[in-house]
């Protein structure tokens, strides 16, 4: 069986390092009481099934108190032809109890086009609910919480992007899907951290540029800098969870745990990456474990990933680091049920910014489907422009 080792060496802001005690089997016991939901034999009959999949993060002792709010969600999408997007990020209670999709945005933003469901509710955070609206005008698209924001959304406008497309005319501008729709709305073509790398390259041959505007993310941009031989200009926005991630920890962390794999995420500083042996999305990471089964990890990406890929690796060891997104954990089994009950949350984007950012996010989804491509660690850092 999988086992989760939570490590202190990087203290995340959250102190506690399990996102479900942070909110906790009390917090969902007394969320459930509250809406009049109670563990009965109805309850416990449609969701027995559901806890199998989450026993090696969830105690038994807990169960009750999310297998209320679980059963009454999961009826309550059947009644309204709703689907859940889940990402990775998510706690294993909903990704894996309620969500019907799972995946990283790539992987959501193609399902979120696909799906016959009148109801979209996202769990994940907002920029991921307007891309499904981008994609998926005519559905009704549901976020549990408005404050579910990011980091690197946050750091830039479209007027922003307006102002690097004056300084550098002609320059493909290449955005991460971690951004507003205003923004995607400036933006030639969208990249999430599955395809950076060849949507970048895509990119500079389509318009026939050495350079390319990557953005926002800074540490994303280096990275793609080193794998693709592509002159980048980049913006300073960070990921809050990402960025705390140091080579240091990863030194401390092979010292105390001897064998560790160690995998991280592009949004994570070049000399982290560096450091580590493998590096790629939060798809790449969940294949290498798949594929390769190693017998003790660390993923330098957001804490419920473990609990989510553990779920499919019974015979890996996961030393986690705390590093929780808070954006991320402010989406709940409870907000999910207030969203789908009262309807409320609807996304909305105006018509001509939705139609100018799914033409971005279009020109990614056209570019021929791949593997998601790891990103070669070890390479020599590459100096970008910052604007
Ligand atoms: S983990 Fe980072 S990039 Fe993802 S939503 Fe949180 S702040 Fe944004």
């Amino acid at each position: 069986m999988a086992r989760i080792i939570d490590t202190p060496l990087i203290a995340g802001d959250g102190g506690s390092c399990d996102p479900r005690t942070v909110h906790g089997a009390w917090g969902a016991l007394d969320a459930a009481a509250q809406r009049g939901l109670a563990h009965t034999h109805a309850v416990q009959a449609a969701t027995d099934h559901l806890y199998e999949k989450v026993k090696h993060v969830i105690p038994a002792i807990e169960w009750p108190a999310y297998a209320p709010l679980i059963a009454a969600i999961n009826e309550m999408k059947r009644a309204k032809n709703a689907v859940i997007l889940a990402h990775n990020y998510m706690t294993s209670e909903i990704f894996y109890c309620v969500g019907d999709f799972r995946g990283d945005s790539l992987q959501l933003a193609r399902e979120a086009a696909e799906t016959g469901a009148e109801i979209i509710v996202q769990a994940g955070v907002h920029f991921m609910a307007e891309t499904s609206k981008c994609l998926a005008p005519e559905k009704t698209v549901l976020i549990p919480d408005t404050r579910a924001g990011c980091s690197l959304a946050a750091s830039i406008t479209g007027a922003d992007v307006r102002l690097i497309k004056a300084r550098y005319p002609g320059v493909p501008v290449v955005t991460y899907v971690n951004t507003s729709a205003e923004v995607k709305a400036e933006s030639d073509v969208c990249c999430t951290s599955s395809n950076a790398a060849a949507v970048v390259e895509w990119a500079a041959r389509t318009w026939n540029s050495d350079r390319v505007i990557c953005i926002p993310d800074e540490y994303l941009a280096k990275n793609v800098a080193a794998q693709t031989g592509v002159k980048i200009i980049a913006w300073h926005g960070r990921c809050e969870v990402h960025e705390r991630f140091t080579a240091e920890d990863i030194a401390e962390m092979r010292e105390a745990h001897p064998g560790l794999v160690v995998l991280a995420h592009p949004e994570c500083p070049p000399d982290v990456m560096a450091a580590s042996d493998f590096a790629g999305s939060t798809a790449a990471l969940q294949d290498y474990v798949t594929e390769k089964r190693p017998g003790k990890v660390v993923l330098l990406t957001e804490c419920s990933m473990s609990d989510n890929v553990a779920a499919t690796a019974p015979d890996t060891d996961f030393i986690r680091p705390c590093n929780l997104c808070p954006h991320m954990k402010r989406i709940t089994l409870e907000g999910i049920y207030d969203a789908l009950r009262e309807m409320k949350h609807e996304v909305t984007i105006p018509e001509d910014v939705r139609v100018r950012a799914k033409r971005a996010i279009d020109a990614m989804l056209a570019l021929p489907k791949e593997k998601p491509r790891a990103f070669e660690v070890g390479r020599p850092e590459v100096a970008v422009e910052l604007v």
